[in-house]
């Protein structure tokens, strides 16, 4: 039998649409200002299918909300110097806004090189080490966009993380470290948990907000969360499927971002948002 939901869900849908809705009033002023819609380069290296479909959506989110994007495909057989060359060729052109490099790249090129070939101020998804380094030092700069998703949905739902024991599961560059960093820089107590940790369930069971970023299926288990928790669920596995067991951590959580509809969709609105505040901020210098 199914355990009953207790959890209130973190509605990510709802909070992207009003995210969205503000992009648009900001893309429609900032067309007016400069004679251009903001515009978005992302770029797609080989054939990963969920990678084509997520170019694909991200490209008609923003078309809805009046940001332009162009989509720089590039073969699987691609070398690093190729891509690096093709993005450097982005970060140089004054049409182009923000760039994304559609992550995971194949393995034949060096994604590290190719992230740092992005110019800091078209760095939209925050992926370079400027931007990881602004992050840490609580500098102005364009934030790791699933991070800074999940940060919307805790101030969405009035989850003040200072003083909280934040429990990270995951250490990527682009998700478990940043969402670290921006917790403790809102004075949340953190740790760190990755595949080295030593039981695990029971530092997570000490967690008053759980982040999992693991990339493993329904692997953060029920009976692992403290009762009252806020369990925030960013990963996404092969059939819609988080990290997190959902029905076994609601039964027991305050408040549970679901996949889908949780995470996912702030990360998207987050890109937009950031893609029109690279073009208000190269507009004004150019204007100045
Ligand atoms: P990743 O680079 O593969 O990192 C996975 C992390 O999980 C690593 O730090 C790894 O530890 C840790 N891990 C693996 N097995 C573990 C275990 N048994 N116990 C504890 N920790 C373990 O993945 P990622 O790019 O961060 O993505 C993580 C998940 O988030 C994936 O499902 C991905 O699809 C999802 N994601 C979602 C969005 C979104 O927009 N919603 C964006 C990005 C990623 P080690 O460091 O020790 O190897």
């Amino acid at each position: 039998m199914a355990s009953p939901l207790d959890a209130e869900l973190m509605d990510g849908a709802a909070l992207s649409r009003k995210i969205l809705e503000g992009c648009t009033l900001r893309a429609a002023a900032f067309a007016e200002r400069a004679g251009r819609r903001p515009c978005l380069a992302a770029v797609l290296v080989g054939s990963d299918p969920a990678s084509i479909i997520y170019v694909k959506m991200k490209r008609a989110r923003c078309e809805r909300v009046g940001v332009d994007s162009v989509v720089v495909e590039l073969p699987d057989t691609a070398t690093t110097l190729e891509v690096v060359g093709t993005i450097e060729g982005l970060s140089h052109d004054e049409g182009i806004d923000g760039i994304l490099l559609q992550h995971p790249v194949p393995e034949g090129v060096d994604e590290r090189a190719a992230f740092e070939a992005i110019a800091p101020n078209k760095d939209v998804d925050g992926v370079t080490k400027d931007s990881f380094a602004s992050m840490a030092f609580g500098l102005l700069g364009f934030a790791s966009c699933t991070p800074a998703g999940i940060m919307r949905l805790l101030d969405e739902y009035g989850v003040d993380p200072a003083g909280k024991h934040a429990v990270v599961i995951g250490r990527s560059p682009i998700l478990g470290k940043p969402i670290g960093m921006l917790l403790l820089a809102r004075d949340a107590t953190v740790t760190y948990c990755h595949s080295k940790t030593v039981d695990l369930p029971a530092t997570v069971r000490t967690a008053d907000i759980v982040v999992a970023a693991v990339g493993r299926p329904r692997f953060v288990r029920g009976n692992w969360i403290k009762t009252g928790a806020v369990v925030i669920d960013a990963g996404y596995n092969d059939g819609n499927i988080g990290d997190v067991d959902f029905s076994g951590a609601a039964s027991v959580a305050r408040l549970i971002a679901p996949v889908p509809g949780g995470v996912g969709p702030t990360t998207v609105a987050v890109l937009i948002e950031q893609t029109i505040s690279a073009a208000e901020k190269a507009n004004s210098a150019r204007t100045l």
